[in-house]
């Protein structure tokens, strides 16, 4: 089985040295097995891509010397199969429309504990305001739709479970189990009004019909990866294995944002520095 790989940015600022350390890694994983790297471009969220920011990519991916087969798959071209896929899974009562706003759903997971909301790897945890008793029947309606957690793991035939070669965050593996995510994931939300699917489901289409069999990323991804997995186990799509990585930090050991434009590769480049001292400055 070739090894395949894939660096899935979102255009929607500079790619800085954390960006740099993700696609050199997963690159030089696939070469050291004689595979494929893929360049994606997750555009799901047209009102923060631009197509500047995806011009730089490549002008920066292609300094630091990374190649890549064409042609490079964009999300807003595929909403076809993110449709299908919600679709299918709205065909067998998994999904619920949800009408809350973000404000809606802080007040209502705050009520009850008077607390803090639980915060997951979706956000809050949904406090369940719009999900109803029995599935809902009839045209799948163009709002933002939910996946009713409890209702799709209840389907699983087996546990879920994916390989990690990575790191796991500390005390946490692969495993997951109904309860826990019942709890602290909650009925995520996979398609929002206006961006067609959300982020998780068009990622796990995109890596099964690319046919991904290595997903390298950072380890902030870990959590949502139970996510992923329920996703490709419900669609009956194989689960690839994960390799989260740790995260490049500054010198206050706070974690990269695409905003920090002073770590930025192009600001790199323009001060003279070459591929390699960026490789060396990530510690490659
Ligand atoms: N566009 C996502 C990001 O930049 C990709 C995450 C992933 O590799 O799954 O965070
Ligand atoms: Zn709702």
């Amino acid at each position: 089985m070739t090894f395949r790989t894939r660096f899935a940015p979102s255009p929607t600022g500079p790619l800085h040295l954390g960006h740099a350390y993700s696609a050199i890694l997963a690159h030089d994983m696939a070469m050291a097995e004689g595979g494929v790297f893929h360049l994606r471009i997750d555009d799901i969220d047209q009102s923060r891509a631009r197509r500047e920011w995806e011009t730089q990519i490549y002008d920066d991916l292609h300094w630091l010397g990374l190649t890549w087969p064409d042609p490079v798959w964009r999300q807003s071209e595929r909403l076809e199969h993110y449709r299908s896929a919600l679709q299918a899974l709205w065909d067998h009562g998994l999904l619920f429309p949800c009408t809350c706003s973000r404000a809606d759903i802080r007040a209502a997971a705050a009520a009850p504990h008077e607390g803090a909301p639980l915060h997951g790897p979706d956000g809050i945890v949904y406090p369940g305001t719009c999900r109803p008793d029995t599935p809902p029947r009839g045209p799948m309606p163009d709002t933002a739709l939910r996946l009713d957690i409890a209702r799709a793991l209840a389907v699983l035939d087996t546990p879920l479970y994916f390989k990690e070669t990575g790191r796991c965050p500390d005390g946490l593996n692969g495993n997951t189990t109904p309860k826990d995510m019942i709890q602290r994931v909650g009925d995520v939300a996979l398609a929002r009004p206006g961006m067609s699917a959300s982020y998780h489901l068009s990622i796990v289409i995109d890596d099964a019909d690319q046919n991904i069999t290595h997903v390298i990323r950072g380890q902030d991804l870990f959590a949502a990866t139970q996510i992923h997995v329920l996703l490709q186990r419900l669609l009956g799509s194989p689960t690839p294995i994960y390799h989260h990585h740790h995260l490049i930090r500054d010198e206050a050991g706070k974690r990269l944002a695409k905003r920090d434009d002073a770590r930025s590769l192009a600001t790199y480049r323009d001060a003279g520095k070459t591929p390699s001292d960026i490789r060396a400055m990530v510690g490659l």
